[in-house]
């Protein structure tokens, strides 16, 4: 049975770092919309021209436009046996899309939940690498003369983490995004993970949520 997870939660809530942790675990693919975003508006594509604006203010993509990019990307193979999702679904039209993607199959949700202080916190303060993309360790961020642990790559801000547009990104996740907790909230394969902890306990307690998930989907 394939594995898919949707990883819900707000800008910095530790979304990316826990999916990509968890697609290595398991073998699946990674699927960040944002990544894919900024990937389309750093190659100067048609598509990157047209977003690049919005995603500077922090509001939301169209969903015609992210459904496409989704329907897309989950129809490659090596997201056959399962992927994690992070940064979409966010509306409400999105998730129901989803869910006739994935032909009424089970969904894995987990909502990272964290506190609105600590996410503007941990955003303003966030760098990433230019080169790669990676999310720099918190502890080397500030670093005046830091690099990517991965690549090398110079650290640099992304350009929707200055603190006016982060709480501007928080307005839109309460208006837009939050409601999905509403959608999934019923199902047996929902389950909230505190995130306001460290990043490894977060791993361990999303680790359970999915195996306990697994175990009661194979009876
Ligand atoms: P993220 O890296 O997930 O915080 O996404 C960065 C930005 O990309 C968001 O602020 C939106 O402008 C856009 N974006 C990413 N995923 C979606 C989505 N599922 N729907 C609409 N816009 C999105």
């Amino acid at each position: 049975m394939a594995l898919d997870i949707v990883m819900l939660g707000p800008p910095g809530a530790g979304k990316g770092t826990q999916a990509r942790r968890l697609a290595d675990r398991y073998g699946i693919p990674a699927i960040s919309t944002g990544d894919m975003l900024r990937e389309a508006v750093q190659a100067g594509t048609e598509l990157g021209k047209r977003v690049k604006a919005i995603m500077d203010r922090g509001d939301l993509v169209g969903d015609d436009v992210i459904i496409e990019i989704v329907r897309e990307r989950l129809g490659r193979e090596d997201a056959a046996r399962g992927f994690v999702l992070d940064g979409f679904p966010r509306t409400r039209a999105q998730a129901e899309t989803l869910d006739a993607m994935i032909d009424g199959g089970p969904l894995l949700v987990l909502e990272v939940d964290v506190p609105d202080e600590e996410l503007v916190r941990r955003l303003s303060s966030r760098r990433i690498c230019a080169g790669c993309g990676a999310i720099a360790d918190p502890a080397v961020s500030g670093g005046e003369a830091a690099a990517c642990a991965r690549c090398g790559g110079t650290l640099v801000q992304r350009s929707d983490d200055r603190e006016d547009v982060v709480r501007d990104r928080l307005r839109v996740y309460e208006r837009a995004t939050r409601p999905l907790r509403d959608y999934y909230r019923a199902r047996p394969s929902f389950r909230r993970i505190d995130g306001a902890r460290p990043a490894e306990q977060v791993f361990q307690a999303i680790v359970d949520a999915v195996e306990r998930m697994a175990v009661a989907g194979r009876e």
